[in-house]
Parts: structure tokens; sequence; C-alpha cells
């Protein structure tokens, strides 16, 4: 059983909850809450696993596997379409729900974003959590509980996701990616206890490279004139898409070796299309996280800068640019580098709201640039 949450670092409290929802009886639903990229999402796809497997959630068997790909046809994974998570969606959840599983012993529905349900799909949403069929599971992942209806959260049994402390995430990236101690360290700090971010940086080059050109990006966006903006900006988008085109070629990879292993038309056509479903979520999702990046990364850096500022070094994120930080930090300039992070950090929430990318990230370099140019020279 251990095995089937294998993947999932430092929430123990979480993981032995839900180990011991799957030996005792599980609940009707859940709420997944917690800071992002801790793995919450993969915990849902390990735990719907255990509702379907006949073992319990074994982690080897074609059920366990199936559910882990994303490909068992009890088990659905319901994202926003746009921003939002429509009245549509939900009709058809409570149209098929009452339905026996097609082949597992149970069929499980995990919102991925729960907290952008509109009122109508919450609405809707509330009339089958209220008296659900007994087949039926319901998984909420949410960054954001507190967006949630208090009528749904109180149908839900909580599970709560903390923040990963950087000792584990450090240990993780050791572990799993062979980084040498120093290296984890370096890379754990920058990702701030968000372990998907961490590993991804640990495993993947064009992020490291994109992390940098970021970090070039936010120390020189203050000086920078109209036209280098306008050419930063359009490198940011272009490297945002390209990361996302890139998953969408490794999963077009995967399907070819699925379709392989498929007998027949049915299941084939079936595969197929439940695989495009999985390449738009994964698409759209990677171009979200690609935006959260780039606002996470300017946060981060002008964080530094006021921390440096207050002589606070050792809390510094990017401790691999410390020496650049120290020597670029203006003295008395903690509340102006904060105003830059409050730019940064609205842009993140605009952009959670889908309003134009290009216009919330253009717009966030304006406010920098206004917090940060009208400097007293020394
Ligand atoms: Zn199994």
């Amino acid at each position: 059983m251990s095995s089937l949450f294998a993947d999932i670092v430092g929430q123990q409290l979480a993981v032995s909850l839900l180990t011991r929802s799957l030996e005792q009886g599980a609940s009707h639903a859940y709420l997944f809450s917690g800071p992002s990229g801790v793995g919450k999402g993969q915990a849902a796809s390990a735990f719907a696993a255990g509702l379907t497997c006949a073992d319990g959630g074994c982690g080897v068997c074609n059920t366990c596997r199936r559910v882990l790909e994303g490909l068992h046809p009890d088990v659905d994974v319901i994202a926003p379409e746009g921003s939002f998570i429509r009245k549509e969606q939900i009709t058809e959840i409570n149209t098929h729900a009452v339905y026996r599983p097609y082949e597992a012993r149970a069929k499980v529905y995990v919102f991925l974003e729960a907290d952008s349900f509109n009122a109508e799909a919450a609405n809707a949403f509330l009339k089958t959590l209220e008296d659900p069929p007994g087949h039926v599971h319901f998984v909420l992942v949410t960054d954001h509980p507190e967006r949630l209806l208090p009528t749904i959260v109180s149908r839900c049994q909580p599970v709560m996701f903390s923040a990963v402390p950087v000792a584990v995430v450090a240990a993780d990236l050791s572990d799993r990616c062979g980084l040498p101690e120093a290296d984890a360290l370096v890379l754990a700090h920058v990702a701030g206890g968000d372990l998907a971010y961490a590993r991804e940086l640990a495993t993947s080059e064009s992020a490291r490279r994109q992390r940098e050109q970021l970090l070039d990006l936010a120390r020189d966006i203050p000086s920078a004139g109209l036209m280098d903006t306008q050419v930063a900006l359009d490198e940011i988008m272009a490297s945002v898409e390209g990361r996302s085109k890139e998953r969408a070629q490794d999963l077009e990879q995967e399907l070819a070796r699925r379709l392989e292993w498929a007998g027949d038309a049915r299941t084939r056509s079936w595969l197929t299309k439940r695989h495009d479903e999985n390449v738009k979520r994964q698409q759209r999702r990677q171009l979200t996280q690609g935006l959260r990046t780039v606002t996470r990364v300017f946060a981060g850096w002008y964080r530094d800068l006021a921390l440096v500022c207050v002589g606070a070094d050792r809390a510094v994120l990017n401790q691999d640019r410390l020496e650049e930080l120290r020597a670029l930090a203006l003295p008395g300039g903690a509340l102006r580098y904060t105003q830059a992070v409050t730019a940064a950090r609205k842009a993140q929430e605009r952009l959670r709201y889908n309003v134009d990318a290009r216009c919330a990230i253009g717009d966030m370099f304006r406010s920098i640039k206004e917090a940060l140019t009208q400097w007293p020279r020394l």
C-alpha cells in the first residue's frame, strides 16, 4: 500500500489519513487543500487508484496503472474549461454518476482547481454531493479552499497538505535525481517549498535556462527602454509557450506507445479521445504554470533584494545569485523592492482569472519600473 504514495514527499499527515481511509472504508467526498506544487494532484490520482483497485491500491495492477496514467474509464479528471468549471461539465457528471462503474469497484471524479466552480456549477454539483450514489467518490483539489462554497466544504472530508521544508525537498532531489547535496540545497531554496518546481529544475535543462533568463530580466527590467521591454515580453511569451508545446510532444509519444498495446478499434478510439483531453488539459496547465513561474521568479528576485537590504541574506531564495544581489541592492530600498514584489504577485493573481497574459505581464513590467526607476541616485 505504501508504494502508492511513495512519490508524495513530506506529507505524512495527509498520506496516513488517505491510507487509513483506503483500509477502513472511504468517504464520498474529500477536499485536498494546500500550497501549489506539493503533490496534491498526484496524491489524488494515487488515491483514486486505491479506491478503484480490487486490492485497495496495489500500485502495480492493470487498474492502478491505468488510473495513474489518467486512462481508466471509471476515473474522471475534471479541470476548468477556460476560467471556470461549468455547469455543463457538472450536468454530464450528474447524468453518468448514477450508472454502475464500467469495470472497477468504484467511480472516482477528481476535480482539479476545484475553487473555480462558477455559481451555477457549484449549485448543480451540490445536488449530487448531498446524496451521491454509493459507488461514487469525489476528490476536490485546490490551492484556495477559502474560495469554495461553505456548503461544499462542509460535505467533504478535509485532507490538508503543507509546504515541504527546504531540507526535505533537498533530500528528495538528492535521492531521486542524484543531485550533489549542495546543488540540491540551492534548488530547494530556489523553489521555496514547491517540490514540483524543484524537481522540474533538477531534471530539466530548459527549466534551469528559463529561470536564468527570467532572473536576468528581473535584474535588467528597471533600467530597460520601451523597445527592450517589448522584446523581453515577446521572449517570455515564446519561452512559456515553447515549454508547453514540448510537454504536448512528450504526451504524443506516450500515446503512440500506448496505442501499440491497445487491442481493438474501440479501445483505440477511446484511448485517443481520452488522450486528447489529457493533452489539452496538460497544455493549459503547463501554460498556467509557466506564467506562474514568470511571476514567481520576478517576485522572488525583488523579495531577495529587499531581504539583502535589511541584512537577511540567509533568507534569500536565489542563494546562487547572492553575490550579485549584494552588489545590486540599493541601501534603503527595501520598501521599493517590496512594491515590486507586490506588482509581481498582483500579476499572478490577475493571471488566475484568465486576464490576457501579455497584458498582465506587460503591466507587471510597468509597475516594477515605476517602483524602481524614480530612485534617488546616490
Ligand atoms: Zn492495484
